[in-house]
């Protein structure tokens, strides 16, 4: 079996996990661990800015608010919730039609129904293809990681 895989990566091959969104990534659990660390940074980024004539600390709250965005990703995954981020996915519905975990193991694919652009059907399809070639729980060993993006 290939318990990894169907817990984090979605039916069309791509790992959750990574994801900004996700409700125990890496990226969520990083920002939120730099937010603790920071601290009362926002007050230290206005001193910053003159007593070390650095312009640099001026772009602080921005920072802070992609950190803030990236520390509330809440998403559980693919197989688990419908995916926010990719809403033209026809995949989620599409593999229980089909009734399979992962669009490889489809008589149809690679078809032309996922509802990707260009750039993510490339994705889709090349691992797809490395799933069929070393099995899906081998695919989420070789990648798990890496970064998605
Ligand atoms: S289902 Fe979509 S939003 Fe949720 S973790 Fe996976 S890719 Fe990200
Ligand atoms: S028809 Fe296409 S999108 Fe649907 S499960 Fe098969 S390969 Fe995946």
């Amino acid at each position: 079996m290939y318990n990894k895989a169907l817990e984090y990566l979605g039916p069309c091959g791509i790992n959750c996990q990574k994801c900004f969104a996700y409700s125990n990534g890496s990226i969520k659990n990083h920002s939120e661990n730099l937010l603790k660390n920071l601290g009362n940074f926002d007050i230290y980024a206005k001193r910053f800015t003159e007593l070390l004539n650095e312009p640099v600390f001026n772009k602080y709250s921005d920072f802070k608010e992609m950190l803030e965005y990236f520390a509330s990703g809440n998403c559980k995954g693919c197989r688990k919730q419908e995916c926010h981020l990719f809403k033209s996915c026809n995949i989620r519905n599409c593999h229980k039609e089909k009734s399979v975990d992962f669009c490889f193991q489809c008589k149809e694919f690679p078809c032309n129904n996922t509802g990707f652009d260009e750039h993510l059907r490339k994705r889709w399809q090349s691992i797809n293809l490395r799933m069929k070639e070393i099995g899906p729980e081998s695919y989420y060993n070789e990648i798990k990681d890496n970064p998605r993006y």
